[in-house]
């Protein structure tokens, strides 16, 4: 067996429950280890402290899979799959789609599995998964009835592991799909779509709209395909206008409203948000509930001076937009932004809009993307709903 040794007082993490090593950590490797091989992992002591894939192109040398030794390894995966799909039926038993697979948070490293009823797409971000892959396809067919698997790769973080910047299709055909999300219908078209096809991690906030929408005016600003919209409309708005820069997803928000039978008032602006919140301000124009989901400002933890000074800015001008007691639902999912930090900028653009704020809800993503408490990397997404005082 291939053997890796940590450094002195290396372990604590491990043991914290993250389940990374990076390479400056190792203090000697038994044998020669290819990368995507499973190797042990000992602390300075010889205590044996997990099973992982090890990679010696990347900083995280070791991406651990187990905390016990392993006899079979197609048994481990189909038990992680099995047991991740176990749990996303708990919490969302008549829904076929959802993030079925997430990486770490599931005890598979690298590995992300959205599925859209028998259609699967995944993530390959780690040399380890990527040498597993057809065990990993074969139990997606056998146990779980796929009819289609593929991928829509993270190309940045391939990268980083040395894969190569691919994709592919590893059975049937890249699909579409109609999903539905517990009350919405989403047309999706995984040839046109951003990111695997639909943003999971919204799920539960967007029914968490519903509660605050009712006979309201509201602005789902980064709107996508419609999923906090097109909710609000099924809970009773006034009104919905959709603001996104794509003009493919605004013409997908407009499908999914005809699919989901919502002929409520519903406008679009295919616009970049900054001009179009910096308008609405000079046309005096104002919402009951604005909605914000950016994409991550901030790639990776240089950037994220600069990615905050824009959070503040957009939040800054959407609190300008908000009707006095009105709502503003606000998200960001930069791993690297802290929450404290998130709510720092909050304030400052309340206050640089003479806004007084309650902050009514927080949260996090959807129960299908569990977290880890000793892995920071596994929280990224913020969602904090705040009642507006604009007198
Ligand atoms: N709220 C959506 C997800 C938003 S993803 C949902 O519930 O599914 C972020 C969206 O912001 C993308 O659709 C992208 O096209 C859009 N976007 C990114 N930068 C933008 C900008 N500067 N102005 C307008 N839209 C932008």
């Amino acid at each position: 067996m291939l053997k890796i040794f940590l450094k002195k007082n290396e372990d604590k993490r491990i043991r914290g429950g993250h389940l990374w090593v990076f390479s400056n950590e190792i203090e000697k490797i038994f044998a020669n280890p290819e990368n995507g091989d499973l190797v042990e992992v000992f602390d300075s002591k010889e205590q044996f402290l997990g099973l992982g894939f090890y990679n010696k192109n990347s900083l995280i040398a070791v991406r651990l899979i187990s905390k016990s030794r392993v006899e079979n390894s197609s048994d481990l995966f189909r038990d992680r799959i099995m047991c991740a799909y176990d749990l996303r039926k708990n919490f969302y038993p008549h829904r076929e789609s959802f993030r079925l697979v997430f990486s770490e948070s599931d005890f598979l490293p690298g590995l992300i599995i959205d599925k859209y009823n028998n259609s699967f797409v995944l993530q390959v971000n780690s040399f380890g998964i990527q040498r597993n892959i057809d065990l990993i396809i074969e139990i997606l067919k056998s146990d779980l009835s796929a009819q289609n698997i593929f991928t829509k790769n993270d190309f940045y973080l391939r990268k980083l592991e040395g894969l190569p910047e691919e994709d592919n299709v590893y059975f049937g055909s890249i699909s579409k799909e109609v999903i539905d999300d517990g009350s919405i219908k989403y047309k999706i078209d995984f040839n046109q779509s951003q990111k695997t096809g639909f943003y999971f991690d919204q799920s539960d906030n967007r029914f968490f709209i519903e509660k605050i929408v009712k006979d309201k005016t509201v602005a789902d600003i980064f709107s996508n395909s419609g999923g906090f919209g097109l909710h609000a409309l099924k809970a009773g708005a006034k009104s919905v206008d959709f603001v996104d820069s794509s003009v493919r997803e605004i013409e997908r928000v407009k499908e999914n409203l005809l699919l989901n039978n919502l002929d409520a008032d519903a406008k679009y602006f295919v616009k970049d948000v900054f001009d179009f919140l910096e308008e609405a301000i000079a046309l005096n124009k104002r919402y009951d509930v604005v909605i914000l989901d950016p994409p991550a400002f901030a790639k990776n933890k240089k950037s994220l001076p600069a990615a905050e000074k824009g959070y503040e800015k957009l939040n800054k001008l959407a609190f300008q937009v908000v009707n006095d007691g009105g709502y503003l639902a606000t998200s960001s999912c930069s791993y690297h932004l802290i929450k404290e930090n998130f709510f720092n900028f909050l304030n400052r653009a309340a206050s640089k809009s003479s806004s007084e704020i309650q902050l009514i809800h927080f949260g996090g993503a959807s129960l299908d993307h569990p977290q880890l408490s000793g892995m920071p990397e596994t929280s990224y997404l913020k969602f904090a709903v705040f009642k507006v005082f604009n007198r």
